[in-house]
């Protein structure tokens, strides 16, 4: 189910409510060129999405708050002649009655109506910075208000960011958003089961890759919710590793980090399994470590806890088993201190999740406190060990990369794992890989 077009109403008018007084401004993403005439996938904004569920280009939102606020789109026009050759598109009219704006403009318009709209306003509400194009026109249409200046006109003098009321919003799901997230953990967690079953040693990464573009369109999510990673063996020891075009050999692990977008929300989930269904002693040593650092941090994903809580748990976990197996020298509390575990696990334990993979939202308060965590959140919990072979180190551990990711949302009395469907203990993995 999409979400309804009411609730992108009700959000407009909660930031019409928050802006107080003043003109917003909110772009759309362009299309862009992959090479001449194709071009990339279209995504849309997700500032302007959360606002809006339109999912055409060149398109602008703006919400005049105030005593008569109002909730304007430009767009592109209905043109029978192109809709032949690029499909559909709702022009200004019908764009009115189906999203609910109070008015609707051809985006031809823009460079005309832009600057009456701006005229006698206090405050821009745009998220200056983020695009130089769209810098650039803002400031044109400034400059239009403010030649009307001897005429009587005043022009906006304060531009306030307006991704910071927006980010605060995007941080608590509503309940649809929700449903939306669990649907895509679900779609990218049966992916992830059934690429246990695909896998076998002589395969090539990329195969299994297209395993995952396949269950992801057949179930009807949009896009791969980021490019997946499928990194076999050493391979998992380059966290943004996605070249996907080594061999898979018997006795290495595969580290599957992938995810979906459906209706714009992503899931993010990575699995580590061994090529031939059965984990070695070294390998089994290492992911039972991880996986009690990872169910250690998401029991440290509760509300009122702040962000780093989960982080802490998970480190903990790590750091002890680290000393046990000689991977890090010294006491836990020593190795805590030097961070000298950061030659293992050199990333954080996970990042909000929504619309955008790594999702809007601040992480600390401007005082520098974490952010506290509240029912609505939605995170990831992804702690990893990752043994490059050096001197000092077990051999035996050389060349283990381990990461374990689910996606958490945060509820009133605790939390809820979204993709728990997602296989991941031992015991599980090598049940669904067994080879009859
Ligand atoms: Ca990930």
């Amino acid at each position: 189910m999409e979400i309804h077009h009411k609730e992108f109403k009700q959000r407009r008018d909660t930031l019409m409510a928050r802006m107080k007084d003043g003109i917003a401004v909110i772009p759309t993403a362009p299309e862009v060129f992959r090479n001449r005439d194709s071009h990339y996938p279209y995504r849309f904004d997700s500032y302007f999405y959360y606002l809006t569920g339109f999912t055409e280009p060149e398109s602008v939102l703006v919400l005049i708050a105030g005593q008569e606020s109002k909730s304007i789109l430009f767009c592109r026009d209905k043109d029978v002649e192109r809709e032949i050759w690029d499909g559909f598109r709702y022009g200004a009219e019908a764009a009115k009655t189906e999203f609910g704006f109070d008015q609707t403009y051809s985006i031809s318009q823009i460079d005309t109506v832009l600057p009456q709209l701006m005229a006698n306003q206090s405050t821009i509400f745009y998220s200056l910075g983020a695009d130089v194009a769209w810098d650039t026109r803002v400031t044109q249409w400034l400059n239009t208000v403010k030649m009307q200046t001897r005429a009587g006109v005043s022009a906006p003098d304060t531009v306030v960011d307006v991704r910071q009321y927006l980010d605060a919003m995007r941080l608590i799901k509503s309940p649809l958003e929700i449903d939306l997230m669990r649907q895509s953990a679900e779609i990218a967690a049966q992916a992830h089961n059934r690429a246990m079953q695909k896998v076998v040693a002589g395969k090539m990464e990329y195969e299994i890759e297209a395993e995952f573009l396949h269950e992801f369109y057949r179930k009807g999510a949009q896009a791969p919710a980021y490019t997946s990673i499928v990194a076999g063996g050493a391979n998992a020891c380059t966290l943004h590793y996605n070249a996907n075009n080594g061999v898979l050999n018997a006795g290495d692990l595969l580290l599957i980090d992938a995810g979906c977008e459906l209706h714009g929300y992503a899931s993010d989930i990575t699995r580590t399994f061994p090529v031939s269904g059965r984990f070695s002693g070294p390998q089994k040593t290492l992911y039972e470590i991880v996986l009690s650092a990872q169910l250690a941090a998401i029991e440290a994903a509760q509300p009122g806890h702040h962000w780093n809580a989960p982080h802490e748990a998970a480190l903990d976990v790590l750091v002890q088993g680290f000393v046990d197996e000689k991977l890090c020298k010294g006491s836990k509390e020593e190795v805590l201190e030097t961070a000298s575990y950061r030659q293992f696990y050199m990333h954080r334990t996970g990042h909000w999740l929504g619309l955008d993979v790594h999702d809007a939202g601040e992480y600390k308060s401007k005082a520098g406190d974490w952010a506290i965590l509240e029912a609505g959140n939605t995170l990831t919990v992804e702690p990893g060990c990752y043994v490059r072979p050096a001197e000092g180190v077990p051999e035996h551990f050389w060349n283990i990369g381990i990461r374990i990711e689910d996606d958490v949302l945060i509820t009133p009395t605790g939390n809820d794992v979204l993709t728990r469907s997602a296989i991941k203990s031992v015991a599980d993995i090598e049940a669904q890989m067994q080879r009859s």
